[in-house]
């Protein structure tokens, strides 16, 4: 039995949740249960990153003390936990978590043992939006980037160049997909430059961690937020598997500056990070200066949270940006859970009511038409293993999908309406159909827990109960 750590990146509180955020917790999600389901002891974080500098602007835009602000939109982000039925252990919130400061300072004082903290005035272009000094305009954001001209901390990444090359090279720290750990690669062979790891108290408003031993200073929010890892894990982040799930626009943050302050620190590394694209929604960027977010708790309420979490998962492209709409999920729902899973599902119960007062046969004979079916069923937890493995979702959830098509095509040969009512030969069929339902409903748990319950309810049994659909099919008026 192993032990793993699997986090989110925690996003910055100054906008509502968004479609994106739901892609990352699922897939976080989706993995911590499957580790869970083999056996592991897993601990499972996400959280919000309250001590961002743009959390500041947007609370005095609005007029209203900043701890006010975060708290009233970290609720918003806790709220997603219940409606795409998450399964995290913890949330930090790094402004009021009483475990967090103590964290951050002590990586603070670990680094300035090792000698790489020292102070600099420095002078460049700022995106507020990835808190970070930016060269020329931000390919994330829209917002020009400040020139900003201060005296700060700065962290010597630059002496940790050849060791990120090796660790990163060698899957020491595992980057996945292998393109964007050649992005990596490539940005390290580039050069590193120390990076700048405070701010003055008067830019940040008095917000966020002092610098210890240097009050006029507040520690970085990157340095901070990336901290939230080892707040919630705690000791558990020395002795288990180490995963980080986050969007590709943080990589840098992740697989550089994170790994060389632990480096620095003495601490274990980060041993996968696991890298997703973006969504966009209706064809447009996802943002707050857009309007146009796809408002996840909305979809889950409209559709359900299985079918959000399924279009997540089945129809996002593990390379390229995806583009989500109520259509493509109304799809996703209507022919692969509804027309497959629900309903082999329902005429599966609904046959062993018809033809056997709904009590469950024991196989009594083999039948050659189920020879693929049984194929699907061996190979399935293997081929989910194998794919989560290298973050591949919608190859996991084709494993699940294959036992589905497999079944179908087996009562579409066995023709069970066609048997003799009281041969061993349907007592087989229905014998291998419940059987199918089974095992889809243990395969369906990491992806669609509430749904493979509801199939286990209904199949589990020596005894079926009358059907009921597991997936109602959409059917969404058409403008
Ligand atoms: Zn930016």
């Amino acid at each position: 039995m192993g032990r793993t750590v699997v986090t989110t990146s925690i996003p910055y509180v100054n906008g509502t949740p968004h479609i994106g955020h739901a892609l990352e917790l699922v897939q976080a999600d989706v993995l911590a249960r499957h580790r869970r389901q083999r056996g592991d002891e897993v601990w499972a974080q996400t959280g919000t990153d309250d001590n961002a500098l743009k959390n500041v602007r947007s609370a005095e835009a609005e007029g209203i003390p900043v701890a006010d602000y975060v708290a009233r939109m970290a609720d918003r982000f806790v709220a997603l936990g219940e409606g795409l039925d998450l399964s995290f252990d913890d949330f930090v919130r790094t402004s009021t978590d009483s475990r967090h400061r103590p964290v951050v300072e002590r990586l603070w004082r670990a680094c300035e043992r090792s000698g790489d903290l020292y102070r600099k005035s420095y002078t460049g272009l700022y995106c507020v939006g990835c808190e970070s000094f930016v060269e020329g305009d931000c390919p994330e954001h829209e917002e020009k980037p400040e020139l900003v001209s201060e005296d700060n901390w700065f962290f010597r990444l630059s002496r940790y160049q050849d060791r990120l090359v090796e660790l990163i090279g060698t899957d020491v720290v595992e980057i996945v997909p292998a393109t964007r750990k050649r992005e990596v690669l490539a940005f390290i062979a580039g050069g590193l430059g120390d990076f700048s790891v405070s701010r003055s108290v008067s830019r940040a408003r008095g917000w966020g961690i002092p610098v210890p031993g240097d009050p006029g200073q507040v520690i970085y929010v990157w340095f901070d937020a990336l901290v939230n890892y080892l707040t919630g894990a705690g000791d558990r982040w020395h002795d288990s598997e180490r995963v980080h799930v986050i969007g590709k626009g943080i990589i840098r943050f992740h697989a550089v500056y994170w790994p060389a302050m632990l480096l620095s620190a003495g601490l274990e590394l980060p041993s996968r990070v696991l890298v997703h694209e973006y969504l966009t929604a209706n064809g447009r960027k996802i943002g707050k200066s857009l309007g146009n977010t796809a408002d996840p708790l909305g979809v889950a309420t409209q559709f359900g949270s299985d079918a959000l979490r399924w279009w997540l998962l089945s129809d996002v492209a593990r390379t390229g940006d995806t583009d989500y709409s109520d259509d493509r999920l109304e799809t996703r729902l209507n022919e692969d859970l509804a027309n497959n899973l629900g309903n082999l599902v329902n005429r599966t119960v609904a046959m062993v009511r018809k033809y056997r007062d709904g009590v469950v046969p024991v196989v009594q004979q083999r039948n050659p038409a189920a020879e693929n079916l049984r194929a699907a069923r061996r190979e399935a937890a293997g081929a989910i293993d194998t794919a989560l493995r290298a973050f591949d979702f919608r190859r996991a959830v084709e494993a699940v999908l294959r036992i589905g098509d497999e079944a179908n095509r087996f009562v579409q040969v066995t023709k069970p309406w066609q048997l003799n009512r009281n041969s061993a030969e349907l007592d087989a069929v229905l014998a291998e159909l419940v059987a199918a339902c089974r095992d889809i409903a243990e395969h369906l748990t990491p992806f669609l827990p509430a749904a493979a319950r509801r199939i286990a309810e209904q199949c589990g049994g020596a005894v079926v109960p009358a059907p009921s659909p597991v997936f109602p099919r959409s059917v969404r008026p058409r403008p």
